[in-house]
């Protein structure tokens, strides 16, 4: 029949159940109308964060373009490699109704997207598109104005929709089942690049399909937020800041830190772990529709400071999480823009006053009337037996 034909073209292909609305066929539409709000009058997506949430379409940048345009008033295409169409069509994307413009070795692409979309006066530029194709695109489009895409499209990806908190949440109970298994790893004698190596195959191992980050900071290192795994050796007395994640096959991705004790860790680290915690969890009661984001960030450093330690909380309380690890919104001093309903963040106050320290983070998500965390393994202070 063809209406049941023509459904079946628009609705997303189901992976899995409870994910199955993760590329809602509307998607195209709202982003269309946000360009248009944006003042753009297109979109132009290069494969990354925002052609895989536009589209579903995963795929890597290589040097043959591929490109999601979206004008603000008319239908969308991709424009793609003949050998990529296979993949293309296997992805949500081939569900979409799209338009699917192959392109051969010989041709211009940059042309073919120039010629169909017409003569605009300014374009959204993929925020990750690489320099290259800018210029390619601002050579093929003389007199557009080149903006970033993000001005369209930040505001519908902060507002997670109910699937895509659900892929945030299969992320964050894959992640708490890897730091369940941490304190096992972290022995006197072995290397934090050893510990790291079990920990980025335990990412794996509990459903992500890529461990993205594994942060083993130990000792005097653990005073180094982004410090990575090196050859110390774990020692009796030692404070570790593991800060883990990675992106799950639906795309969405974890990020999670607990920080353990090997042993008894010296006294003055006990008592700021302490201040850490009420400050990460005043900071996660803040959380609620119509609070400046800053004001969560002023609720975690608030304790923090009143205890003395405000020198040593060197860096913003949080960032936003979805597709990318580090996205919209921010929690941070200067944003006062208000938190909504399905808005998803990390709350990561830290204290690194040296030759230790110390970081706490959970992935939260606004709800109507406060926040869920989407970690749930427990922030009191673990003291892995030495
Ligand atoms: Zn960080
Ligand atoms: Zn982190
Ligand atoms: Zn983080």
């Amino acid at each position: 029949m063809a209406a049941q034909a023509g459904a079946a073209q628009a609705g997303y292909r189901p992976v899995d159940d409870e994910l199955a609305d993760l590329y809602p066929a509307d998607r195209l539409a709202a982003a269309a109308g946000a360009a248009a709000r944006a003042g753009l009058d297109a979109l132009l997506l290069t494969p990354g964060p925002d052609l895989r949430y536009l589209t579903g379409y995963d795929t890597h940048q290589t040097e043959r373009l591929t490109c999601l345009a979206l004008p603000a008033g008319g239908p969308a295409f991709l424009v793609a490699p003949r050998l990529e169409l296979r993949s293309v069509h296997a992805s949500p994307a081939g569900a979409l109704g799209l338009e699917i413009v192959p392109w051969d070795e010989t041709d211009d692409p940059y042309r073919m997207v120039a010629q169909r979309i017409g003569h605009l006066s300014a374009v959204g530029l993929a925020d990750q598109m690489w320099a290259a194709r800018v210029l390619r695109f601002r050579d093929a489009l003389p007199g557009t104005r080149q903006g970033v895409a993000s001005t369209a499209l930040r505001g519908l990806r902060m507002r997670k929709t109910p699937a895509e908190v659900a892929a945030l949440r299969e992320a964050g109970r894959a992640i708490d089942r890897v730091h369940a298994q941490v304190p096992g790893w972290l022995r006197p004698g072995r290397t934090e690049r050893e510990v790291a190596v079990d920990i980025a195959g335990a990412i794996t191992a509990e459903g992500h399909a890529t461990a993205d980050f594994v942060i083993v900071a130990s000792g005097p290192n653990a005073a180094r937020p982004h410090h990575g795994p090196a050859g110390r050796v774990l020692a009796r007395g030692d404070a570790v800041v593991v800060d883990i994640g990675g992106t799950m096959p639906s795309g969405y991705c974890s990020d999670c830190t607990r920080t353990y004790a090997i042993g008894t860790p010296p006294s003055d680290f006990a008592r700021y772990y302490q201040v850490l915690k009420a400050a990460q969890e005043a900071a996660c009661a803040a959380v609620r529709p119509g609070v400046p984001a800053e004001a969560v960030d002023a609720a975690a450093r608030e304790p923090i400071s009143a205890a003395g330690y405000g020198e040593y909380f060197v860096h913003r309380t949080g960032h936003g999480i979805g597709l990318e690890t580090h996205e919209d919104p921010y929690i941070v001093a200067g944003n006062a823009e208000p938190l909504e309903p399905g808005m998803a963040f990390s709350v990561e106050p830290g204290i690194y006053p040296g030759p230790h320290g110390a970081r706490i983070e959970d992935i939260v998500v606004c709800t109507d009337d406060g926040c869920v965390r989407l970690n749930n393994v427990t922030r009191e202070l673990v003291i892995v037996d030495g």
